[in-house]
């Protein structure tokens, strides 16, 4: 049986995730301990607000399961998401989890602008470059990202979604717009790693 994919359900957009991930055929599961986390092949932190889920995250003392479950599966981290998989967060700095080599900036898109809806650019692995709708909302910005990333979604000529071996941050919500492209490409990522680990204990 293929195990489904875990969305962090402390706080944020959960539920749109779970929509999107039946759309395409595949079980979204909330998940709130270590124990149904296990039951998972990949994982969505959600969007929502990044310090609030750091709190929540400590409260239910899940730091250290979430790291365990990242080193050996993908995680998708959405806007606050994305932010606690940075390895440096400003404005103001935060603490984060340091999965991805990236330094992104809190609300970094000005006042009048803190959300927005906007074409993105998005460059996937073996496929013509496409556009979608990006829904920004009082969203970080990507001002560092170092060696070994893959910019898979850009606007404004700056990196919107990011790859790291089989983690991905984006900025803005996917899962608030019509496109499923982002959704299926993360799917891919779960299904290669199961298809790794298939092999690891063949
Ligand atoms: N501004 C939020 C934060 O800093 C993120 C917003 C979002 O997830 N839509 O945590």
């Amino acid at each position: 049986m293929v195990r489904p994919v875990a969305i962090l359900a402390l706080q944020g957009a959960v539920e749109p995730h779970r929509v999107k991930l039946s759309e395409l055929g595949e079980e979204g599961v909330p998940v709130r301990t270590a124990a149904e986390l296990a039951a998972c092949r990949g994982l969505i932190l959600p969007g929502g607000e990044s310090t609030t889920l750091l709190n929540l995250i400590e409260h239910y003392r899940l730091a250290e399961p979430l790291a365990e479950f990242a080193a050996a599966h993908p995680v998708w981290g959405v806007c606050a998401g994305a932010i606690l998989m940075a390895e440096r967060v400003e404005n103001p700095e935060q603490l984060s989890f340091g999965w991805m080599p990236l330094t992104v900036r809190r609300n970094a898109y000005g006042r009048q602008n803190e959300s927005f809806i906007d074409r993105v650019a998005l460059k996937l692995p073996g496929q013509p470059p496409a556009q979608m709708e990006g829904v920004f909302i009082r969203a970080p910005r990507i001002v560092e990202a170092n060696g070994g990333l893959t910019v898979l979604a850009e606007h404004g000529g700056s990196p919107v979604t990011v790859q790291y071996g089989h983690h991905l941050a984006t900025t803005f919500h996917p899962e608030l717009s019509s496109s499923q492209a982002l959704h299926r490409h993360f799917l891919s990522l779960c299904d290669g790693a199961a298809e790794r680990s298939g092999r690891r204990l063949a």
